[in-house]
C-alpha cells in the first residue's frame, strides 16, 4: 500500500494512505476517544467525541471518518480540541442517568472512563432529563437500559454486518431517540451477546451476569472456549473461585473479538456444577462410592493387567488436552500394549459463516495427531463398541468424554466386564463405570488444544482444585502472600479433588511398572514437540495467548 506521511501531536509517522485518522493513531498508540468507533465495524461518525484538529480545515474533523492524506498536520489534545471534546460529553451526559453504582458496566465503561479523563467533571444541566425504558427485555440473553443508551448505534452495526440478521433500529428523533426492536421481532441471533462487549455503556446486559458481581471483584484468565473446534479466545471471569461470565478475548487468526452465545453461556456451567465428580469412586455392591485416589489407581492398575491386551480398548477425548491424549496415547502403546485406541467424534449441525463449527469438540485435530488413532490392525472407535456387542471387548478405560450418550452405545455398556473413566461431571457413560476418576476440567489446568485450523492455544487455571491448593500450602511462602493468592486470585468458594487426566494415567502407570518423569503439563508439551513433526521447535511460551499454527502438510490425518 502506498505510504503518506502525516504529522501528530508533532510527530511524525508513516500511514498507510487509505486509513483514517483514528486508524492511524491508533496504530501508532496515540489515543483519540471514541464511543461509536469500532475498529471491526463501519463507521457511523455520530458520537462526535474523536473530533480532532486538521490544519487548513476550517472546523474541526471527526477522526473516524476522516482520511490521513500526505503533508497532514493534525492535534488531538490542543485547547481547541479539548474545548470541543468536553462539550460532547457534557451533551452526552445530559440525559444519561448517571446510576454508576447500580450499573453492570461500571469498572469497564467508556463513558465512566471518558467522564473522569476527558470530562469537566459537573453539569450545567439543571432541567429535567428525558426518561425511557430501564428494563427491556430486548432478546432471551440481553436486558436494554433506553436511558443509559448514548445512540452510538454499534449494536445495530454488529447485528446487521457481523451477526448477518437486522434486529435493532433506533426510533424517534432528537433526545427522544430509542433502541428497539422490529415490533414482534427479538434479538435472539446465535451471537447476540456480542452486543453487550461493545455497547460502550451499561444500556445492553448479560441477563445471565447481571448483578451477579462486581468487575472489579473478579480475576479473569486467558483461556478459550472449549464449545466447538473454532476454539474462540475468552477471558474467564472468576470471583470465590466459581466462574461468573466468559466474554471474548481478540485474535484476528481464530475469533476476531466475538464468541456466539451457546459458548459465552453454556460451556462453563459444568465447572460449577452440584454434579461434578468430586472425588475418585469404585463400585461397590452395585454403588459408586468415593475412595483415595491410590485405590482408585490401584484398582484399574490391577484390572487392566488381568485382561489380554486384545481385549482391552482405550478412548481418548476431543474435550481432553493434547497433554492428557499424549499420556493416555502412550500408557496405551507402552504399558497395555494394546492397538485398539480412538475417541468419540461429536458432529451436530453445520459450520456457520461466523464462527460456529459441526465438531462440537474442542480438541479433535490435536487427540488425532498426539497419538489417539487406531493403529494397523487396532479398532476404531465404531469397531470397538461392536467389539463390545460380540464380547471380543471385555474393558475399556476412557478419558473425559461421555461416549455412553451417543447412538447406540449405552446399550451395549452392560457386556463389558470392567469400564475405568476420567469425568468431570456424572453422565450416561458413569452411570455404567467401575471405577470414575475426578477429572479436572479446562478450566481447572494447564495445557494446549489444537483447533480445526491446526492452530494450537493455551488453556489456564481460571478456578483452583484441592490439589492445587495443597501445592499453593506446601509452596514456601509469607502467610501475608498466601492469603493475598487464596483471596485475591481465586477467593474462598467450593474446590473439587480433580487432578489432570494426563497426571492420573501417569500414576496408573507407575503402579504398573513405568514411571513418566513429567511433573506438569509444561514437561509433557514438551516431549509432544521434541516427538511429534509440526509441534517442533513449541514451547508453552512461544503458544503465548494467541497460539501458534502448526504445519496440516506434516500430519496424515
Ligand atoms: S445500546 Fe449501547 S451499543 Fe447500542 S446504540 Fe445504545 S449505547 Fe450504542
Ligand atoms: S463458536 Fe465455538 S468456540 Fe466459539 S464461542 Fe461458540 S462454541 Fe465456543
Amino acid at each position: 500500500m502506498p505510504n503518506v506521511k502525516i504529522t501528530l501531536d508533532g510527530v511524525q509517522y508513516e500511514v498507510d494512505q487509505k486509513k483514517t485518522i483514528i486508524e492511524a493513531a491508533r496504530e501508532n498508540k496515540v489515543h483519540i476517544p471514541h464511543f461509536c468507533w469500532h475498529d471491526k465495524l463501519s463507521a457511523a461518525g455520530n458520537c462526535r467525541v474523536c473530533l480532532v484538529e486538521v490544519e487548513k480545515m476550517p472546523k474541526l474533523a471527526i477522526a473516524c471518518m476522516t482520511q490521513v492524506a500526505d503533508g497532514m498536520v493534525v492535534n488531538t489534545k490542543n485547547e481547541r480540541v479539548i474545548n470541543a471534546r468536553e462539550a460532547v460529553l457534557e451533551f452526552i451526559l445530559i440525559n444519561h442517568p448517571l446510576d454508576c453504582p447500580i450499573c453492570d458496566e461500571a469498572g469497564e465503561c467508556k463513558l465512566q472512563d471518558y467522564a473522569y479523563k476527558y470530562s469537566k467533571g459537573f453539569s450545567r444541566f439543571v432541567e429535567n432529563k428525558v426518561h425511557k425504558p430501564k428494563r427491556v427485555e430486548v432478546g432471551p440473553h440481553v436486558m436494554l437500559d433506553a436511558e443509559r443508551c448514548i445512540m452510538c448505534s454499534r449494536c445495530i452495526r454488529f447485528c446487521d454486518e457481523i451477526a448477518g440478521e437486522h434486529q435493532l433500529q433506533f426510533v424517534q428523533r432528537g433526545d427522544r431517540v430509542e433502541l428497539t426492536t422490529f415490533p414482534g421481532e427479538a434479538l435472539d441471533n446465535q451471537y447476540s451477546m456480542n452486543v453487550v462487549d461493545i455497547c460502550p455503556v451499561g444500556a445492553l446486559t448479560n441477563k445471565d451476569f447481571r448483578f451477579k458481581s462486581r468487575v472489579w471483584e473478579m480475576s479473569f484468565t486467558d483461556s478459550i472456549c472449549h464449545g466447538c473446534a473454532r476454539g474462540c479466545n475468552v477471558e474467564i471471569g472468576v470471583r470465590n473461585n466459581e466462574i461468573l461470565r466468559l466474554h471474548p478475548r481478540k485474535n484476528d487468526d481464530v475469533n476476531s473479538v466475538w464468541m456466539c452465545d451457546h459458548g459465552r453461556l453454556d460451556t462453563w456451567k459444568s465447572v460449577n456444577a452440584e454434579n461434578r465428580i468430586k472425588s475418585p469412586m469404585i463400585r461397590k455392591e452395585g454403588q459408586l462410592v468415593e475412595v483415595g485416589w491410590d485405590e482408585a489407581i490401584a484398582k484399574v492398575a490391577s484390572e487392566l493387567k488381568s485382561f489380554g491386551k486384545n481385549e482391552i480398548a482405550v478412548l481418548g477425548s476431543a474435550f481432553a488436552t493434547n497433554e492428557d491424549n499424549y499420556v493416555f496415547a502412550k500408557f496405551a502403546k507402552e504399558v497395555l500394549g494394546t492397538k485398539n485406541i480412538d475417541f468419540a467424534r461429536h458432529l451436530k449441525g453445520e459450520n456457520d459463516t461466523v464462527l460456529i463449527r459441526a465438531d462440537k469438540t474442542p480438541n479433535a485435530v490435536g487427540a488425532e495427531i498426539v497419538g489417539v488413532h487406531p493403529s494397523e490392525s487396532g479398532l476404531s472407535f465404531e469397531k470397538i463398541i461392536a467389539g463390545i456387542k460380540e464380547g471380543k471387548i471385555k474393558a475399556v478405560y476412557a478419558l473425559e468424554c461421555d461416549f455412553a450418550s451417543l447412538p447406540g452405545v449405552e446399550e451395549v455398556l452392560t457386556k463389558l466386564e470392567f469400564l475405568a473413566v476420567h469425568a468431570t461431571n456424572e453422565n450416561m457413560t458413569t452411570k455404567y463405570a467401575d471405577v470414575v476418576f475426578a477429572a479436572s476440567t479446562y478450566a481447572e489446568k494447564n495445557g494446549t488444544m489444537t483447533n480445526f485450523q491446526y492452530r494450537v492455544q493455551r488453556i489456564r487455571p481460571a478456578v483452583t482444585t484441592l490439589e492445587q491448593d495443597r501445592a499453593l500450602d506446601n509452596f514456601e511462602m509469607s502467610r501475608w502472600d498466601k492469603f493475598a493468592s487464596h483471596n485475591d486470585k481465586w477467593g474462598k468458594g467450593p474446590r473439587r479433588d480433580a487432578r489432570p487426566s494426563w497426571k492420573i494415567v501417569a500414576s496408573i502407570a507407575g503402579v504398573m511398572g513405568t514411571k513418566y518423569k513429567f511433573n506438569n503439563a509444561d514437561d509433557v508439551f514438551n516431549e509432544i514437540c521434541q516427538k511429534i513433526e509440526g509441534f517442533k521447535g513449541l514451547s508453552f511460551l512461544k503458544v503465548g495467548k494467541k497460539g501458534a499454527a502448526l504445519k496440516q502438510t506434516t500430519f496424515a490425518v
